[in-house]
């Protein structure tokens, strides 16, 4: 299926989400589950976005800058999930390269568990997936960490150490970011699945911490609740969602 540009965001949306809706009708309750929608909402990410900035200025993220990793990440269930599943796969040949990845989610969340998105910026302290400014979890970084490029690098690295400057986001990455991940959110919880938000690394710990946790998300508990990021009105985004749907 082609999608539909952006520039209709209404029928974008709704594209989108039927094509959610079909994955998690027929994949539920598959083991390839959460790593499908991940690569549909990755994939449909990369490809609308490509299509948006054709003939545009490039950004200045080239994924080898950390600069913006020190801001409060959100993500759906199924990201949260596919991080957790990278860490439980990985932390031993990591741990033989000194990362402890477990450790340092554990750190980051006794630190900043909680945090608005401001004071996650205060705190400065980095992403637990950078390692030698790189991120580990590239390919399959969250659609919020996609969706945040700058044409300005030293603007970011200003503005990450807390000078104030224009950090020049770009728009088309912003946007297609928001419409992917609303249409997934949207079929989540047309399904009965928990489709919040969640800060990225508390979420992490609670999945790493309950073997259980991806199992119950799927049959409709929302074990991961205690790491939902405060400022999201399920009211008011479900209204908005029941109204594009209609
Ligand atoms: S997941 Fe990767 S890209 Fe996103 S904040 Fe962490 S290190 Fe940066």
């Amino acid at each position: 299926m082609t999608d539909p540009s952006p520039e209709n965001p209404s029928a974008f949306f709704n594209a989108m989400a039927q094509a959610f809706d079909a994955t998690i009708r027929e994949r539920r309750a598959r083991p390839e589950f959460i790593g499908a929608l991940c690569l549909q909402a990755f994939d449909s990410f990369e490809g609308n976005l490509a299509i948006q900035t054709e003939g545009a200025p490039a950004v200045a993220c080239a994924g080898d800058c950390p600069a913006c990793c020190v801001l409060r990440v959100v993500a759906t269930a199924p990201e949260v999930f596919l991080v957790a599943r990278f860490v439980t796969a990985n932390q031993r040949a990591l741990a033989q390269r000194g990362v402890d990845l477990p450790a340092r989610i554990a750190a980051l969340d006794a630190f900043a568990s909680g945090c608005s998105e401001s004071e996650r910026m205060a705190l400065r302290q980095p992403c637990p997936y950078i390692e030698s400014g790189l991120c580990l979890l590239y390919r399959l970084r969250p659609l919020a960490c996609r969706g945040h490029a700058s044409y300005d690098k030293d603007a970011c690295l200003a503005a990450t150490s807390g000078r104030d400057a224009d950090t020049a986001i770009s728009t088309p990455h912003l946007m297609v970011r928001s419409l992917v991940q609303n249409a997934m959110m949207s079929s989540l919880r047309s399904a009965g699945l928990a489709w919040r938000l969640y800060e990225l690394n508390g979420a992490v710990a609670i999945a790493l911490g309950d073997a259980e946790a991806e199992r119950r998300w799927i049959e409709g508990d929302d074990p991961l609740l205690c790491a939902a990021i405060p400022d999201f009105d399920a009211a008011e985004i479900g209204a908005t969602f029941d109204s594009l749907r209609a």
